[in-house]
């Protein structure tokens, strides 16, 4: 029988981003059955990496999310699915990007951790992994939602209008960061960032942390954001903390804001703190938008977000909180 050394701890996010009235019951009762189905795991005895691919499958397999099924379409129409997972206890990661084929990435990426000596694979060859390790390999068709179409053609109407909401790329050349804050929050009118995320603290103290991703909308085919890169949108160390991001991932590539935030918990900065510090860098550096949640081998964690809304949720052993705003 083994004796539990600390008290569990779940959070997990949505996105962050407006939340329009209409989609927060879905947002609201998304992160709260991922809660429900990562937490029983951690309540059970199980590990940390188990609870976070428990709850970051139920938002893949909930079309609320820009994650798995109801993801957003890449510019030619077709959902491309990215996701990273971490063991901080073992130092194991397992990622996958660009998968076209796979209903639940975050699982591919669980195979990887395990089953392989490397820590990364895309496209056919991370499908192919996957497949190899007993995942079934669908049409790219049953992840592609009419909604994400209709988002798609309104994205390229205003693409055609001169009000393209992809900013991503014209920034790069502009070095002044006024105009590159100005034009982030112009865009962020139109963006919506439905990443989901988990972070996991279990009874033998080990952490682990999952983001998994459909991207961006109208993306480039074959572009990696910062939820599958590690230090980017996803980290965890027992040593310093777990981490997962979301938001506009180019600016969050750029920062290794993932690290840079469980590397000042490591300092000895509280999580909570820690998590305002990384969206006031990621603003200030770069007009970056987002959320981030971070927890410590302690227990103690930390939410923030510099976006009108996040959905996030957080179970420990006496409470089960969601909510959209902080
Ligand atoms: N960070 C994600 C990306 O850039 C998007 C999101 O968080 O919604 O791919």
């Amino acid at each position: 029988m083994r004796t539990a050394t600390h008290k569990p701890v779940l959070v997990v996010h949505g996105g962050a981003w407006a939340i329009p009235d209409e989609a927060a019951a879905d947002h609201e009762s998304g992160v709260r059955k991922a809660l429900d189905a990562g937490y029983a795991v951690l309540s059970r005895g199980g590990t940390s990496v188990d609870a976070v691919e428990a709850a970051v499958t139920i938002m893949e397999d909930d079309p609320t999310f820009d994650a798995g099924r109801g993801s957003f379409l890449t510019s030619d129409g077709r959902v491309q699915l990215d996701a990273l997972l971490m063991d901080g206890g073992r130092m194991k990661a397992g990622g996958v990007a660009c998968v076209e084929r796979l209903r639940n990435p975050i699982q591919a990426a669980r195979l990887v951790l395990e089953k392989s000596p490397h820590v990364y694979f895309v496209g056919t060859g991370a499908e192919q992994f996957a497949h190899a390790h007993g995942m079934t390999l669908i049409e790219n068709s049953e992840l592609v939602l009419d909604r994400e179409r209709e988002r798609l053609t309104q994205a390229k109407q205003r693409e055609a209008a001169g009000l393209a909401d992809d900013t991503f790329s014209g920034l790069e050349d502009d070095k002044s960061p006024e105009t590159a804050v100005a034009r982030a929050s112009e865009a962020e009118d139109f963006q919506s960032h439905d990443t989901v995320g988990a972070i996991a603290l279990d009874i033998d103290g080990n952490l682990a942390a999952g983001t998994s991703t459909g991207g961006t909308l109208n993306k480039t085919p074959g572009r990696v954001g910062d939820s599958s890169l590690i230090g980017c949108g996803c980290y965890a160390d027992n040593l310093s903390a777990a981490v997962s991001l979301t938001g506009w991932g180019e600016p969050i590539m750029k920062l290794v804001l993932g690290k840079w935030a469980v590397d000042r918990v490591a300092a000895g900065t509280a999580p909570e703190l820690a998590t305002r510090e990384a969206m006031s860098y990621l603003y200030s550096r770069l007009g970056g938008r987002g959320g981030i949640i971070l927890l410590g081998p302690d227990g103690r964690f930390g939410i923030a977000h510099n976006t009108p809304a996040m959905a996030w949720g957080v179970a420990t052993e006496n409470s089960i909180q969601t909510g959209l705003r902080l």
